[in-house]
């Protein structure tokens, strides 16, 4: 295929040492040069991990390991709305107020965040970023408006259910970023926005970063980082009905705890991997952050190039791209088998993504909300299962839905199970589903925010990534994290269910 070649790293020459003074250091210098010996032969025979050998690469170098200090070369830099603002004045700040991005076509700014809400300064920082894109001419500006000099105001009098955005509006930046072909394998994808390392899933080297870095980034191409070790979670069979790629990565987490992967990657790969769908490993590579991760990575395979050189190719970004391919013995800091076919639904509960229990432990746990969406849980293929479990029944707790972004809003209104569509089945059944699609309540937001938790003490199962105190609204709430699945089995009930008592439906 044009363009793509596999990563091969060459090895610098190891030399050793002979010790200077002799006879009683002997000792000590062939144990060193021995356990330098070893390090170094993983790197004579290319043994880099995954994301060291991306980094590698970008920095210019023949070989890297855990814990140098690298400069690297951005692919793309992404922003949104809320961090957007602040980069682009850090970026003033230091290169003055008519300086020029590094690269406008490698700037990817999507508002999603704090978009459909009347609260004024959420307004005006989309403005900010439009009135920015057109400065620097930045093509890749997912407006929420079609009029390029106009103002986004959100019209509360309409509601929150109908769409209020122009055709160019992307949605949720980590799901967006893939579906409108700016997620390459090897590239290097820096984002003001902890959850990016979502594009992980796609053989990238992908995570967030501050505002101040990215103001550097946008000015230089470059950023200065260190290279994390590297965890090894090896996935081997197959998910049993009922059970999900949340339930993966919940129960990763639950082993590790939420700070257990902290500035580390996180590589996925084995057979059970490379069976799952490029949705799942969204999910999967979405949650590296709520143990602390770097980054996450899965190998490149056909499900892969499948998915990107269809995407470039309908929005017409780059098409080339270099991936990079595990080598056999690499080294890890940490490893973990795990047999899918042994998962069982998972929650995560309140107050960190690490609280690991099953689903069928907690049959006592009463809610009174549910929610589905965001960059986790938000995809077509979530919706599907939720749908899935809830079709023909009614819900009992007020359920919100929220579609990632609006291409996946029209898969559901489009496609038909029988004579209803999905988003029919859904609405049907009780759930309150708005076609702004955006990040929502998954982060809590202003307080008209769609499912923003407002009242203290409510217990809410969600298909989002993170439940720290206040993180969908009010500090006093609770949120269980679970798979749309085991929402939607929640949902019927009031209590946290396991949706396999709903496999026949
Ligand atoms: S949906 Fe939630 S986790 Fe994803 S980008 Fe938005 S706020 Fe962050």
């Amino acid at each position: 295929m044009p363009g793509r070649n596999f990563c091969s790293q060459n090895l610098r020459p190891f030399r050793l040492k002979r010790p200077l003074n002799g006879g009683g250091r002997w000792h000590w210098f062939p144990l060193k040069a021995a356990v330098e010996l070893v390090a170094r032969l993983g790197y004579a025979h290319g043994l880099m991990t995954l994301t060291e050998k991306i980094l590698a690469r970008a920095a210019g170098k023949t070989s890297v390991q855990a814990g140098d200090n690298i400069w690297v070369n951005a692919d793309v830099l992404m922003t949104h709305d809320v961090c957007g603002p602040g980069t682009i004045g850090v970026f003033k700040r230091e290169f003055g107020q008519t300086a020029k991005v590094w690269d406008k076509n490698k700037i990817v700014i999507i508002p999603d965040h704090y978009i459909f809400t009347a609260d004024s300064k959420s307004n005006r920082n989309v403005d900010i970023l439009r009135d920015f894109s057109r400065e620097q001419g930045i093509e890749y500006f997912y407006d929420v408006i079609d009029d390029s000099n106009g103002h986004w105001v959100f019209d509360a009098a309409k509601g929150n259910l109908k769409r209020q955005y122009g055709s160019r509006y992307a949605g949720v930046c980590h799901t967006a970023l893939p579906a409108k072909g700016h997620t390459r394998p090897g590239e290097i994808l820096f984002g003001t926005d902890s959850h990016t390392c979502m594009a992980g899933a796609f053989n990238q080297f992908a995570t967030g970063i501050g505002n101040t870095d990215a103001g550097f980034v946008m000015g230089t191409g470059k950023l200065l980082i260190k290279v994390p070790e590297t965890m090894h979670f090896r996935l081997e069979g197959k998910l049993q009905p009922g059970v999900m790629a949340k339930d993966i990565i919940l129960h990763c987490i639950g082993e590790i705890g939420f700070d257990g992967a902290t500035y580390r990657a996180m590589q996925f790969d084995g057979e059970g991997a490379s069976n799952l769908s490029i949705d799942d490993r969204m999910t999967i590579a979405n949650m590296a952050i709520e143990a602390g991760g770097k980054n996450a990575i899965f190998e490149f395979d056909a499900r892969t190039a499948e998915y990107v050189d269809a995407r470039v190719k309908l929005n017409g970004t780059k098409s080339t791209y270099e991936p990079v391919a595990r080598d056999k013995h690499e080294k890890f800091i940490y490893e973990l088998v795990v047999d899918l076919s042994k998962l069982e639904p998972t929650v995560a509960c309140h107050p960190d993504p690490g609280q690991r229990k099953k689903a069928k432990d907690m049959s006592d746990t009463k809610l009174d909300r549910a929610y589905v969406g965001s960059c986790t849980g938000g995809k077509t293929s979530d919706f599907v299962e939720f749908a899935r479990v809830l079709r023909g029944k009614k819900v009992v707790i007020d359920t919100f839905g929220v579609p990632a972004t609006p291409d996946i809003v029209n898969d559901l209104q489009s496609t038909f199970w029988g004579n209803s569509t999905i988003w029919q089945i859904l609405v049907d059944a009780g759930v309150q589903m708005t076609e702004n699609a955006g990040c929502a309540a998954c982060l809590g937001g202003p307080v008209d925010t769609f499912g923003r938790i407002n009242k203290s003490g409510i217990k809410c199962i969600s298909a989002t990534n993170r439940n720290f105190p206040g993180r969908m609204g009010d500090k006093e709430s609770q949120v269980f994290l679970a798979s749309p699945a085991t929402v939607a089995a929640s949902a019927l009930t009031g209590k946290v269910t396991d949706p396999r008592e709903y496999l026949d439906n």
